[in-house]
């Protein structure tokens, strides 16, 4: 809960948020890879994708359809996007409070570098 990520989720550092219910929040990436790039976090501390357990498995759920959503309100959901986790060093995980990148608003390039 020590990272940058679970300071936003407890509202003590500022985050341009579009969404954010009981479990989750979504803001926009401060540094942006792409037109539309949003972080969606769990509020619950989970380090990385490694230690999702069998019971969050409703919360992981919530983490992809507010992906879903935030999409459609963005507007991008239509022509399309991506959704990234990154995990651990080799992933490029660099924030270790789990979170979905969703990004759209250009084309995505395949494969991912
Ligand atoms: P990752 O490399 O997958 O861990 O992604 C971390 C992301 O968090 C990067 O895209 C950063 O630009 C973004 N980031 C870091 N600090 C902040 C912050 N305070 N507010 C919004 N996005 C941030």
């Amino acid at each position: 809960s020590d990272t940058i990520f679970g300071r936003i989720a407890a509202g003590e550092i500022p985050a341009d948020i579009v969404y954010q219910d009981d479990d989750l929040v979504a803001f926009w990436d401060l540094s942006p890879q792409a037109p539309t790039h949003i972080l969606i976090i769990p509020r619950k501390p989970i380090a990385t994708l490694n230690q999702l357990e069998d019971g969050d498995a409703e919360l992981a759920g919530r983490l992809l359809l507010a992906a879903a959503r935030v999409a459609k309100q963005v507007g991008i959901a239509d022509a399309g996007y991506r959704v990234v986790v990154n995990c651990n060093a080799a992933g490029g995980q660099t924030v270790f409070h789990l979170h979905l990148h969703l990004l759209g608003g250009r084309p995505m390039g395949w494969p991912p570098g």
